[in-house]
C-alpha cells in the first residue's frame, strides 16, 4: 500500500554546482563557489543532519512513497570539471556525502595525468571511476554541451542517445538521467530523452513538497559565488534565494487576490 499523501510531503532540495574554485571572474559568477564556502556549506548540511541521496531515490519517493533517510538532499555538479574531483570530492568524503555529476562526454580529459591548469580542466576516467566506487553517480549532459532546443532530431538522438550508450559502457552502470545543457529544453527534447530510455532529466525551476511536476523537468537550486551561509540555508529550505522567493510569494498572493 502506498503511504498517504501526508506522509510523503517534504521538499527534497536538489542543489546545482559547477566549479569549486579559488578565483572567479564575472563570466563565472553563477558557476563557481569558493572551496571555503563549499566546505562551510557541506559542514552546515552535516550539522543539520542532512543525508545525500540519488535522483532515482528522489523519484521513487515522490512516485511510490519509497522510504528515504531523514533530511534527504541531492547534490549535483554539471559538466564534469576536474575541481569536482580535486576539491569537492575530498570535502564531501569527510561528511560521508556523495553527489551526481552530469558529464558531457566529449569534454572529458583523455590524458589521465593530472592537469597542470586546474581551472577549466575536466575529469578523466580514472577519477570518475574512483568517485563512482565511493558512491558518486554519473549521468549524461550530452556529447558536446550543445543547446538541445537548436538541434535537429538526428542531432538530438546523437547527443542524448549516443552519450547514454557511451557513458553506460564506460561506467558499467545504468545512466538513467539527462541534464539539459544551458537549462534549455522543450517538449520535443523531453520526448527524445524519454525515447532514449532515460528515467528523468534535470531542468527548470525548483519544485515544492509535491515533487517535480514532470520527471523530465526536475528543477534544481543553483548555489552561487556570492551566497552567504544564511542565503544557502534559506535556499535549502525554500528552493530559491531571498529575492526570487519573495517574488514568487507575491505572484501567488496576487493570483489569489485576483481570483477572489
Ligand atoms: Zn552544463
Amino acid at each position: 500500500m502506498l503511504p498517504s499523501r501526508e506522509d510523503t510531503r517534504q521538499r527534497i532540495p536538489v542543489l546545482l554546482y559547477h566549479r569549486i574554485d579559488t578565483e572567479v571572474d564575472a563570466q563565472w559568477r553563477s558557476f563557481c563557489v569558493s572551496p571555503q564556502n563549499f566546505a562551510d556549506q557541506m559542514r552546515w548540511l552535516a550539522h543539520q543532519g542532512f543525508t545525500t541521496i540519488h535522483l532515482g531515490q528522489l523519484l521513487d519517493y515522490y512516485q511510490h512513497g519509497s522510504p528515504v533517510p531523514s533530511n534527504p538532499c541531492v547534490i549535483t555538479f554539471d559538466d564534469g570539471y576536474f575541481c569536482n574531483y580535486s576539491r569537492a570530492f575530498p570535502i564531501m568524503q569527510r561528511h560521508g556525502f556523495h553527489a551526481t555529476v552530469f558529464l558531457a562526454c566529449n569534454l572529458l580529459r583523455y590524458v589521465p595525468a593530472k592537469p597542470t591548469e586546474e581551472r577549466n580542466s575536466f575529469m578523466a576516467w580514472p577519477e570518475i571511476l574512483q568517485m563512482q566506487q565511493a558512491g558518486w553517480a554519473f549521468h549524461s549532459h550530452g556529447l558536446d554541451h550543445r543547446r538541445m532546443t537548436e538541434l535537429t532530431r538526428d542531432e538530438l538522438l546523437a547527443e542524448i542517445g549516443i552519450s547514454r550508450q557511451r557513458l553506460t559502457a564506460r561506467l558499467g552502470r545504468p545512466v538513467d538521467f539527462f541534464c539539459y545543457p544551458f537549462n534549455q529544453f522543450n517538449a520535443d527534447v523531453q520526448k527524445v530523452v524519454r525515447a532514449c530510455g532515460y528515467r528523468g532529466a534535470c531542468g527548470g525551476p525548483p519544485f515544492d513538497e509535491n515533487g517535480p511536476a514532470d520527471d523530465y523537468a526536475i528543477g534544481r537550486t543553483e548555489i552561487l559565488w556570492g551566497d552567504s551561509l544564511e542565503q544557502f540555508a534559506f535556499k535549502m529550505k525554500h528552493g530559491l534565494g531571498y529575492y526570487f522567493h519573495v517574488k514568487k510569494q507575491l505572484g501567488k498572493l496576487k493570483r489569489r487576490l485576483l481570483s477572489v
